[in-house]
Formats: C-alpha cells, structure tokens, sequence
C-alpha cells in the first residue's frame, strides 16, 4: 500500500514582523529537530521570509508563503512572483486559501492560473479548498468541492502532483474553534480524492496528499491523522506558538 508523508505547514496569516517570527522559528527548530518521517512547512507574511528563510537554515523545516501571483514580472502593484518566493528561500506557497477566496475575491479560474504558474517556476504548492457553513448546510458541500477541483486543478498534467498538495479547509472550521470530527474529515477527503481520481487517474490520486485544516489544536490532531485519507494538516492560530506546533507536528508523525 502507498503511504503518503504528512505534510504539516503552519499558516501565520498576518501575524509576527521580522523579531517574533525568527524567536518562534528558533523556538520550534529544537522541538521538532528529531521528529521523522513528516514533512514540515511554515509560511510566515511576506516581510520576514528572508530572515524566516535565514533562521531555518540547517533545519528540516520549509519556508512558504501563504500567497503568490501568476506573472513573473511587471506592473502589478502588490504582487509577488513565484520567483521572488524562492529567491528568498520558500519551497512552498499556498495558494487559494479561503480568506484570499472571500475577503479578496480570488475565482477559480484565478487560482488556477496561479497553480499552473507556481508549479511551472518550481514551487511546491498547497491548494485550499473548502465549503461554507451555508453551503454544507444547503447540501452543496459535494458541489463546492467539485468545482473548487474540477476548476482549481484543470491546468495541471499528471507530472505536476509532485509538486502539490491538497488543503481541505472548511470555512466553518476556520479560526473559529470548531473543528470537523475525524468523520466528517474522513468523509470530505475520501471524496476529494476520488474526484481527483475521476479527474486525473487513480495513481495520481493515491498520492496526493490532502491536508485538513480548521481549528487544529495539540489536542485533536491526533484523532485527525488517524483517518486513512488525512494526510497532514494546514494549521493556522496553533501554529503561532512553537510549542503547539511542534505537538501537532509530533501528533502528525504518529506521536
Ligand atoms: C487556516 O488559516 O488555514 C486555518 C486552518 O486556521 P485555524 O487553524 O486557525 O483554524
């Protein structure tokens, strides 16, 4: 049976300038410096990825960032190219993430541009996807998803999923305290994966990682990680603090 390396990134949103964002990394480099068989990854904003990127130097940890455009240069006022993100040293961006959906209007058709493009210049990319409490509760959760993939991955060829991840965050779920049980986690990704399957072939969807994320605590990820389609997680507030992160990082490991 395929095993697939959990992928655990923290997503420090807009939290932390230059000094507390270099004080946590060198707070969680000796938490996490024997942990195995997990791949770690943490995305702090834009400001301090060099200096992020310097501090992790040696260390098994990846940098990303959490967002990225889909041109190489020119006048976009505001933007970074994904060539800047691995000139400072980030191996990852996340790209889609929900805040970036609602707050800043980002479609589909956007994010898979973006996609494309990432992967084309050489980053690892983290794809968010996830429904809103309206529309899990209207019975649209499958249709959510469906376009979300179907839409979000329709640039990418089958070479391409060595460099992507799947990020299944509910909105519901989202900074808000209320995590999704292992059920209904279970449920999500085991569909995710089998639209990924019916999209691209199922080699392909075996492979892919697909993080959850929503309110992912030192305390629940454990139960998280043991369902058979949760490989890893995107953590946002817990991954603020090293402590908290390096037991969510040590839970995804297996313990
Ligand atoms: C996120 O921002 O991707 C996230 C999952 O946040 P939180 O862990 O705070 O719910």
């Amino acid at each position: 049976m395929l095993v697939r390396k959990p992928l655990i990134a923290g997503n420090w949103k807009m939290f932390k300038v230059v000094g507390e964002a270099v004080a946590t990394i060198e707070a969680l480099k000796p938490l996490v410096a024997d942990v195995g068989g997990v791949d770690i990854v943490v995305c702090p904003p834009f400001t301090a990825l060099y200096a992020a990127g310097q501090a992790l130097r040696g260390s098994a940890v990846e940098l990303g960032a959490q967002n990225v455009y889909k041109e190489a240069k020119g006048a976009f006022t505001g933007e970074i190219a994904p060539q800047m993100l691995l000139d400072v040293g980030c191996a990852w961006a996340i790209i889609g993430h929900s805040e970036r959906r609602k707050i800043f209007g980002e479609t589909d058709a956007l994010l898979s541009e973006k996609l494309r493009f990432a992967v084309d210049t050489g980053l690892k990319v983290m794809f968010c996807i996830g429904e809103t409490l309206e529309e899990r509760q209207g019975g649209q959760m499958n249709d959510v998803l469906s376009r979300q993939v179907g839409e979000g991955l329709a640039k990418l060829s089958a070479s391409d999923f060595e460099r992507v991840a799947l990020a299944y965050e509910p909105v519901w779920a989202i900074g808000t305290g209320v995590t999704a049980t292992p059920e209904q986690a279970e449920e999500a990704h085991a569909y995710v994966r089998d639209l990924v399957r019916r999209q691209f072939d199922a080699t392909i969807a075996e492979g892919l990682r697909i993080q959850y994320g929503g309110s992912v605590k030192p305390d629940n990820a454990a139960q998280l990680i043991a369902k058979p389609n949760v490989d890893g997680f995107l953590v946002g507030g817990a991954s603020l603090d090293a402590r908290d992160f390096a037991a969510i990082v040590k839970a995804g490991a297996g313990g």
